[in-house]
């Protein structure tokens, strides 16, 4: 027998969710009616209206509509830090029926060009500090216009809070043929009439999913709604809700959590371009933040400042977070020093952030929590595929309203990253856990290799295929292995070509490595081997040089 909501769980988080079949836009359009002069977004002495909000989205999708004949279903590459222009670009880009494709800032040339391609990215909207990264396209994709923002202004690395935004100095740089963002908001296009569906297609954040290449996962209005939805009633949001939004807004958590649930209940966004624990610290007092959304390394960090009580945190209604574990200690603190639990939860880019959240009220440590509304979550034997009870190990696998419509363009991936129970498509996880019979869910281990970086996921395969460029690199094997900051990070086993052997040292590899991909991808730890365990058919037993290196920096 298996039941998914078990009796104790209270009504409120028990019953079945409607999720309207409006879009995301419409959430904007309804909020500015019903709230136009409430600030939507605070960010580092400027403020935004509701009404100023949707008035530079409708001005930024005029110009897009007229000049760069943005349509219904193009893609566009969003790639900027958090900031008023991320959300402006956003909703512009929806507002046109087109589809958002937010990606790591942190992303280099190579990783863009290899999205570009896979999602026929036609436009992109980009931060002026990322926009030489993006140049280059034009002239080997089929990128056609770049508007660029300058935001930038206020990321400066030696700003305080007091010093914005009276002195800003902009880096100069001077725009191709392209567009500044802030000129085209001038020129007062207007974008025809919007007839969104929630059927739409409207976000393809990237994921690598249980194997391989990154690949784009494909959410509609409806899907990013049912989460939008779930998070509003879960969290208890209300249009009193001060939210302060420090998650990245290209990945799912951020964006879900910190932006569009707000929006969708007309509270107020307090959004940091880059995270600094004084300025948090800071501008919970300043704006009596009710609501953060974070992820541990950002806890740690924020508990650990010296001058933390200098700060009146006692706003603070609800602090969650998901993405990677929070340690029960760092959970434990949290609680001492402000008196909340820790509410984590879980998800996935295919599920457009949770599909589990521990119960506001009663949450525990070190769990995933309880699958959230109309959620259908089951455990199954690795093996037979069997549905297992409490206390059993087994792959998550989960079908509900928030989960994506499969990988653009993976006719193989999609087959293998679903399964039919009883009739009913379930998505696979790739993720092993374990329910207490309370109904609560803990993570086990991975099936999939993935290593769990501060929440930046990183995917051994395209770091091994990296390598693979090093002269010197006969064969490499790419794992994770436990940090005390990062929660896990990045090792590779390198076996070195014999002519070079001698010659190289790990240094010299780490060093190669850090220019050729994002820096939260790149091999922290090299160890050289002379060969690899290996099954009969010659594939690396990578788990069992995972194990040896958790099981020796584990023993140090
Ligand atoms: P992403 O698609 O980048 O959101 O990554 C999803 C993966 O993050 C999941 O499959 C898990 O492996 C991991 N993850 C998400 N939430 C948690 C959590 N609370 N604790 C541990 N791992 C998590």
């Amino acid at each position: 027998m298996y039941t998914n909501h078990f009796a104790y769980w209270p009504e409120r988080l028990s019953r079945t969710l409607t999720v309207p079949e409006t879009t995301l836009f419409d959430n904007l359009l309804f909020t500015s009616k019903q709230y136009p002069e409430k600030v939507a977004i605070y960010y580092y002495g400027q403020s935004y209206t509701y009404k100023k909000l949707l008035q530079e989205v409708e001005a930024l999708a005029g110009y897009m509509e007229q000049t760069c004949h943005v349509a219904k279903g193009d893609k566009i590459l969003l790639f900027m830090q958090n900031s008023p222009q991320f959300l402006i670009s956003f909703f512009a880009i929806l507002r046109l029926r087109a589809v958002v494709v937010p990606i790591n800032p942190m992303s280099i040339t190579k990783d863009l060009h290899f999205y570009l391609e896979d999602c026929q990215i036609s436009h992109a909207i980009v931060g002026m500090e990322l926009y030489e990264k993006v140049l280059p396209l034009k002239e080997t994709t089929s990128l056609k216009n770049i508007l660029v923002t300058s935001y930038a202004s206020y990321i400066h690395p030696n700003h305080h809070l007091e010093d914005l935004p009276s002195e800003v100095t902009l880096p100069v740089i001077t725009l191709e043929q392209d567009v500044w963002w802030e000129e085209a908001l001038v020129c007062n296009y207007q974008a025809s009439s919007y007839h969104g569906k929630s059927d739409d297609l409207a976000v393809i954040p990237y994921t690598s999913g249980t194997t391989g290449l990154p690949k784009g996962c494909k959410h509609t209005n409806r899907t990013v709604q049912a989460n939008t939805v779930s998070a509003y009633h879960w969290m208890n949001f209300t249009s009193d809700t001060v939210v302060l939004t420090t998650l990245p807004l290209y990945h799912v958590t951020g964006l879900v959590h910190s932006a569009l649930t707000p929006i969708f209940g007309g509270s107020s966004m307090v959004i940091l371009t880059r995270w600094d624990r004084d300025v948090a610290g800071k501008v919970i007092e300043t704006y009596n933040c009710t609501h953060w959304t974070n992820i541990s390394t950002m806890l740690i960090d924020f508990l650990a400042n010296p001058k933390l009580s200098t700060y009146d945190i006692s706003s603070l209604q609800s602090i969650g977070g998901g993405g990677a574990p929070l340690p029960e200690a760092v959970g434990e603190a949290l609680f001492n020093r402000t008196g909340l639990r820790y509410i984590e939860g879980y998800g996935l880019s295919e599920t457009i952030s949770h599909t589990h959240f521990n119960p506001p009220h009663r949450s525990k440590l070190q769990c995933l929590g309880i699958p959230t509304f109309d959620l259908d979550a089951r455990i199954i034997d690795l093996h037979t595929k069997e549905i297992l009870g409490p206390y059993e190990n087994g792959e998550l696998v989960v079908s509900g309203p928030q989960v994506f419509e499969g990988y653009y363009n993976r006719v193989e991936e999609n087959e293998e990253a679903h399964i039919q129970i009883d009739g009913k498509t379930f998505f696979r996880t790739g993720d092993i856990v374990q329910m207490d019979n309370e109904g609560y869910y803990f993570l086990v281990d991975r099936l999939k290799r993935m290593i769990n970086a501060s929440g930046y996921k990183v995917w051994p395969t395209e770091v091994e295929s990296i390598l693979y460029n090093h002269p010197a690199v006969q064969q490499a094997c790419v794992v994770r292995t436990p940090d005390e900051k990062r929660g896990e990070t990045v090792k590779a086993f390198i076996i070195i070509k014999e002519t070079y052997k001698g010659y190289v040292t790990e240094k010299e590899i780490i060093e190669w490595s850090k220019q050729q991909m994002a820096a939260y991808k790149y091999p922290r730890v090299i160890e050289f081997i002379d060969h690899f365990p290996t099954t009969s058919s010659g594939k690396i037993l990578w788990r069992q040089l995972q194990e040896q290196g958790e099981s020796s920096s584990l023993n140090m």
